[in-house]
Parts: C-alpha cells; sequence; structure tokens
C-alpha cells in the first residue's frame, strides 16, 4: 500500500522504547478495552488457559521493568516514527487511518478523536495494566491508545506466515476498529453483554474482533488507489493465519469454536473481504445485528 508520510501534528504518539516506560507524550490524552491478539492467543493455547485469564494475570503484573539495550525512544512523534521501518510505517497508516476516518464521523455527527500510539519494548505500561509484548498489539479503552512493539512484525513475518506491507497495516487498521467501536459505544455495549452473560463472552468479542477486521477492510476500500497488486491477497493471508482455529492448529491442539474469541480464519477473511468490498462502514454493522 502507498501511503503519504505521516503528518507529525496529525498523530499522536508516545514512546516507551529503551526508557522502562519512561517516555515523552505527544498530544492530546485518550480513553478504550484490550483486544487479545495473536500471541495471546498463541500462548494461552499452548499454556491451556483462557486467554482473558492470561492478560488479566498480565494486567496484574509488577510494574513494568527498566529496559536495557535496544532502540532509545524518540523525543517527539517524527524521531519515534522514523526510529525505524516499522515504525515509520505504523505512523504512516496511522496517520492514513485518522484522514480516512475522521470525516466519516463527522457526517455522522459523531465527535471524532484521535487514537494514540505508544510504542515499546518487551514492557510497557498502559491505562489497562501492563503492556507486554506477548499480548501482541491491542488497544486499551481506557485510554484510547493502541499499544504496539514492532517486534510482532517479525513474528508475524517468521513465525506466523502473515507477510507483506499491507498485512502490517492492516494490524494496525484492524486496533483502530476498536477504537471506532469506542467512539460509536458498540464496544461499551458489547462489554455490557458480556458482564450480563458471562457464558456468552467469547461469541460476544467475536463480534467485535470480526467488525474490527470489516472496518479495517473499509479503510483499505476508501483507499484502494493506494492499494498494489497483492495488498488484498497479503491481508486475506494474515486474516487467514490468525484465524483462532489456524492459531489453535499451530498450537497443536484442536480447534474448539466455543473458545474462539476472535473468530476463525474463514470468518476474519470475509469480514476484512466485506469492508473492502463495501467500502461503507454501515456494511461492518451486521456484527452487531447478528
Ligand atoms: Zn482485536
Amino acid at each position: 500500500m502507498r501511503l503519504d508520510e505521516f503528518d507529525p501534528n496529525s498523530v499522536n504518539v508516545e514512546d516507551q522504547r529503551g526508557s522502562g516506560g519512561r517516555g515523552f507524550s505527544v498530544g492530546r490524552g485518550g480513553q478504550v478495552g484490550c483486544g487479545t491478539l495473536v500471541v495471546a492467543l498463541v500462548l494461552s493455547y499452548v499454556l491451556g488457559v483462557d486467554p482473558g485469564q492470561l492478560l488479566g494475570g498480565m494486567e496484574q503484573a509488577s510494574a513494568p521493568q527498566e529496559q536495557t539495550g535496544g532502540p532509545v525512544a524518540g523525543t517527539n512523534a517524527s524521531e519515534s516514527c522514523k526510529l525505524d521501518q516499522a515504525s515509520l510505517e505504523s505512523c504512516n497508516a496511522l496517520s492514513s487511518l485518522n484522514k480516512t476516518w475522521q470525516p466519516i464521523f463527522a457526517a455522522a455527527k459523531i465527535t471524532f478523536q484521535a487514537p494514540g500510539l505508544v510504542f515499546y519494548q518487551n514492557v510497557g505500561s498502559s491505562g489497562c495494566g501492563s503492556a507486554q509484548s506477548a499480548m501482541g498489539p491491542f488497544y486499551c479503552p481506557e485510554d484510547q491508545k493502541i499499544y504496539l512493539d514492532t517486534d510482532f512484525y517479525r513474528q508475524m513475518d517468521q513465525e506466523l506466515g502473515a507477510t507483506g506491507q499491507f498485512a502490517r497495516d492492516y494490524v494496525i487498521a484492524h486496533e483502530y476498529g476498536h477504537h471506532i467501536q469506542k467512539m460509536t459505544g458498540d464496544s461499551d455495549q458489547i462489554r455490557s453483554a458480556q458482564q450480563q452473560n458471562p457464558r456468552a463472552a467469547n461469541q460476544l468479542s467475536v463480534k467485535l474482533e470480526l467488525q474490527a477486521d470489516c472496518y479495517a477492510g473499509v479503510w483499505a476500500a476508501k483507499n484502494k488507489d493506494r492499494l498494489d497488486p497483492g495488498d488484498m491477497e497479503s491481508g486475506l493471508n494474515a486474516a487467514h493465519q490468525i484465524g483462532d482455529d489456524n492459531l489453535m492448529r499451530s498450537a497443536g491442539r484442536n480447534p474448539n469454536e466455543a473458545a474462539f474469541t476472535h473468530g476463525s480464519s474463514a470468518q476474519r477473511m470475509d469480514a476484512l473481504r466485506r469492508g473492502m468490498q463495501g467500502a461503507d462502514d454501515n456494511a461492518c454493522n451486521v456484527y452487531m445485528q447478528q
């Protein structure tokens, strides 16, 4: 995907790398719910525990440890975004997502607030508790920030078979989808439904995750003149690789639909495709209506 270089004034970036959680913060503060992602799922499958428990445990973990070595945090958005290629791609995607979603919210007369992007390495701190790279990228509804250890991109490429720049853009666009859900109120609605009916918690989680995939597709569709040949395939492959059934199989377990929290490979590919083909955020309402 050929994205413009980020506008340093339009991205809200925070950098906790190389400083044990002490970084700088630029721009507005934020507020939304942690999506468990791939590695947490892989780990939880391997460990045989519920991903929610794993995350809950992590959130209660002790304060971030002092990091030594590794990249030194930038001192402003431009420096942080240009620290390496992975950071640059993430900021470019974030900038494009802001530009794409802001007018959609304006048209719907819903207040728009851009989410923050927090870079951290291994361990960081978030409004949802300790951020650990094993959790994979996640969105915290409490502070409305996306948390990313860019080493996840290496894992995607080398361990999950989700290759290509667009696969990485899709990760940011998916987390951004959770921010959209915070602003529309869908995530709060699902969260209270989960509290009322804990037995349906996983099923309800799948709805949110698929809707976030769909929103990622809508963003791609609205920028389709920037897509390169192969991007759609790269995104769909990533959606396939990180489907719950595929991750369970990779971890040596039989896929168990009741334990799905993000949706099967087929469902995730379908959700991304639905967004890409519909090119309209209303196309993603279907997940809340089911
Ligand atoms: Zn998610």
